[in-house]
């Protein structure tokens, strides 16, 4: 299936609220298909906060359609494998070798990981260079859903065709579209995030571990961590994954490294290692949101993507892929129409194709931290056998780790965004259409 997009006819005047990776995305897919693009950002200045990002070929195969400048792929790093330690003493319960090249030849795209900053900066550059406007330093407080009018803290508005709600976790668009305020809800978990520098890390095996792209799970009871390379190894990228403390209303704080170090006291030594190296950190609650009953409006001029609708656990390092892959959607399909009559459709097939795929990955993160964060008991010891029992062998599902599991991982990792739209434009051609079409 040809990876091409098609640019449409007439020129739409398309907002989308947040530069993001979800707002970037569907900025650089909307602008191939021929539309004018005007980002507005509540940032100042780009700099996606955070560290490292996992990317899967599910959006790599997206990324790489794009053209993003050479660079962002040499300052990625591909794991070679993916490991699964018991929390304790580090024994390995599963290890998926040759993962970079297992990618490659399963998903005809690669797993890298990269700094955020790297990958949002490249995606804006592409946006720019298509012509997209940003509007930086730019909040968005209300919106009128009649005019596809939105309304800014400066005092300024602006107005378009169509407004695409790119503005995460926190959306100021999902308050106006309900008319009332609606805070995502914790999720239980909070998240410790750390960046290591190779100079950090004294010489020896843990700074071999770093120059050697891989991807290492630790998992324990009521938690988990996650360690990989980044910027070609570079660099060491940790999360720590363990019981929500703060208090209600936080989302993020300062941590305190002794706090987090008490916490992984009796974890495997080489993890503790790396967590003696860190002298700052920050706490980042893990939040979560109800699914939306739509992700379109009524009068089919405003849409939802990315963590506005399906925020989810980083347990599958998901949530910006699959983000990426809702602005490519939204994009591709934007290409196909021939008048403005053709909105309504374009928009109901991209939350047929996308809410129930974002909605699932969103439960599957949840059973990836059932399946990681098990108690110390007999649970945990049948699941350590089913790891053990397929150790340096062909893995078989249902398999505890997703990351690897052939059934979790094809339909994650297999997904093509491009063939998704072909697919569904061919079944259901564009045509004139009615709201009452898509009930
Ligand atoms: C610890 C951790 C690790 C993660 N690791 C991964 C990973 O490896 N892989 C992965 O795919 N995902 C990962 N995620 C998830 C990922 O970070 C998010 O799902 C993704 O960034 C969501 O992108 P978004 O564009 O929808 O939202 P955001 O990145 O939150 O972007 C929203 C943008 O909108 C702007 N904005 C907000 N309000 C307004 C307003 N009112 N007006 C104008 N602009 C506004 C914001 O400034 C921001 O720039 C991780 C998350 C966490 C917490």
């Amino acid at each position: 299936m040809a990876q091409t997009q098609q640019a449409s006819p007439i020129c739409l005047d398309i907002i989308v609220v947040g530069a993001g990776l979800s707002g970037l995305a569907a900025s650089i897919s909307c602008a191939l298909s021929g539309h004018r693009v005007t980002i507005v950002e509540s940032a100042k200045e780009l700099l996606e906060i955070g560290a490292g990002l996992q990317v899967t070929p599910n959006s790599s195969r997206l990324l790489q359609a794009w053209d993003l400048h050479g660079q962002l792929w040499e300052s990625g790093a591909e794991p070679s494998c993916l490991t699964v330690h018991r929390y304790s003493d580090g024994k390995v319960l599963a290890h998926d070798a040759d993962f970079d090249q297992k990618m490659r030849t399963r998903y005809g795209a690669p797993f890298v990981d990269f700094h955020r900053v790297d990958v949002q900066l490249a995606l804006a550059a592409r946006a720019r260079e298509l012509g997209v406007t940003f509007r930086m330093g730019q909040k968005v407080e209300d919106v009128d859903f009649e005019s596809a009018t939105v309304h800014l803290s400066s005092g300024a508005s602006a107005t378009g065709d169509l407004i695409i709600a790119a503005d995460g976790l926190w959306s100021r668009c999902r308050d106006c579209f309900f008319g009332r305020k609606d805070p995502p809800k914790p999720t239980g978990d909070l998240a410790y995030r750390i960046v290591l520098d190779l100079d950090q890390i004294p010489e020896g095996e843990l700074r071999e571990r770093v120059a050697s792209p891989a991807v290492h799970f630790w998992i324990g009871p009521g938690g988990h961590a996650v360690g990989y390379s980044l910027r070609g190894g570079s660099m060491y990228n940790i999360v720590l994954l363990v019981p929500d403390d703060l208090p209600e209303g936080v989302s993020k704080q300062p941590g305190s490294v002794e706090e987090m170090r008490a916490l992984f006291a009796d974890w495997d030594p080489v993890l503790r290692q790396y967590l003696d190296l860190v002298d700052s950190v920050d706490k980042w609650k893990l939040m979560h949101r109800d699914e939306l009953p739509r992700w379109v409006n009524d009068k089919s001029n405003f849409v939802f993507i990315g963590d506005a609708c399906h925020p989810m656990l980083p347990y599958l390092a998901q949530g910006a892929n699959s983000a990426i892959e809702d602005g490519a959607v939204l994009g591709l399909l934007l290409g196909y129409i021939q008048k403005k009559e053709h909105i309504p459709q374009a928009l109901h097939m991209y939350e047929r194709l996308r809410k129930t795929r974002g909605e699932a990955i969103v439960r599957e993160t949840f059973a990836q931290r059932k399946a990681f964060h098990m108690q110390d008991g007999p649970e945990q010891v049948s699941r350590d056998e089913l790891f053990l029992s397929q150790l340096g062998s062909e893995l078989q599902a249902p398999y505890p780790s997703r990351w690897s599991c052939p059934d979790v991982q094809k339909w994650l990792y297999g997904y093509n965004a491009f063939k998704e739209v072909q697919e569904a434009v061919q079944q259901d051609p564009f045509r004139e259409w009615s709201f009452s079409a898509s009930l």
